[in-house]
């Protein structure tokens, strides 16, 4: 009975998600899906690509259960934005999302990224109308992510490596981290980066906009 419930949660919310997307791609914008667990730096990479976007129109949909940190953060960058507070849930749906279209000036912009909630594990099973999937995992955070959270690995199409700045200061093995997200998900594009010196940030930057279609 139980899992009847969730199948038909699921698929009113793809429902919602389809009919998200339609109206991103009538309005010419490519969707990623920012995923991380919290504090691996999604909105940090959001203000690095803000200042590095060369080109690219960028709008911001901002998912926390409390607060507008994050929302501030890129409205001082000059970029559109809209705060969603979830109240408590741990990941957007496509319901949220779809409540907040009419704030953004989807046909002045290129790319929006929807920073999710800070969770590893059900934000990659809501889909919301984006494009596609990315996920943030701080270097920080351990080796051994990847196989304990595997759907957020097998549904993201990029893996962005955060904190290689700190690579000298923590036993971290980004060798096992690639090996392990790739063996989950032999399609995935993985960048290491520093949010903090900007290494890695214009090979980011090159696929994001190949992906939107403005390379
Ligand atoms: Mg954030
Ligand atoms: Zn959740």
């Amino acid at each position: 009975m139980k899992v009847k419930v969730v199948s038909r949660i699921l698929e009113a919310n793809d429902r919602i998600a389809l009919e998200n997307r339609k109206i991103f791609d009538r309005a010419g914008v490519f969707v990623i899906n920012l995923m991380s667990g919290p504090g691996a730096g999604k909105t940090s990479l959001l203000e690095r690509t803000i200042a590095q976007k060369a080109g690219l129109r960028v709008g911001v949909i901002e998912g926390d259960i409390a607060g507008s940190d994050d929302a501030e953060r890129v409205d001082r960058l000059g970029v559109p934005v809209v705060q969603i507070n979830t109240g408590g849930a741990c990941h957007l749906d496509s319901n949220m999302i779809s409540e907040v279209l009419d704030d953004l000036p989807l046909d002045d912009l290129d790319i929006v990224f929807i920073e999710n909630v800070g969770n590893l594990v059900c934000p990659a099973e809501f889909k919301v109308g984006e494009d596609m999937k990315a996920m943030v995992l701080s270097i920080t955070e351990g080796h051994d992510k990847p196989l304990k959270y595997p759907l957020m690995f097998q549904e993201s199409a990029a893996l962005v490596l955060n904190k290689t700045d700190l690579a000298p200061y923590v036993d971290a093995n980004v060798d096992k981290i690639r090996k392990d997200a790739i063996s989950l998900n032999p399609q995935i594009r993985i960048f290491e980066v520093s949010c903090k010196t900007g290494e890695g940030i214009p090979e980011w930057i090159a696929w994001l906009k190949e992906k939107a279609g403005k390379g």
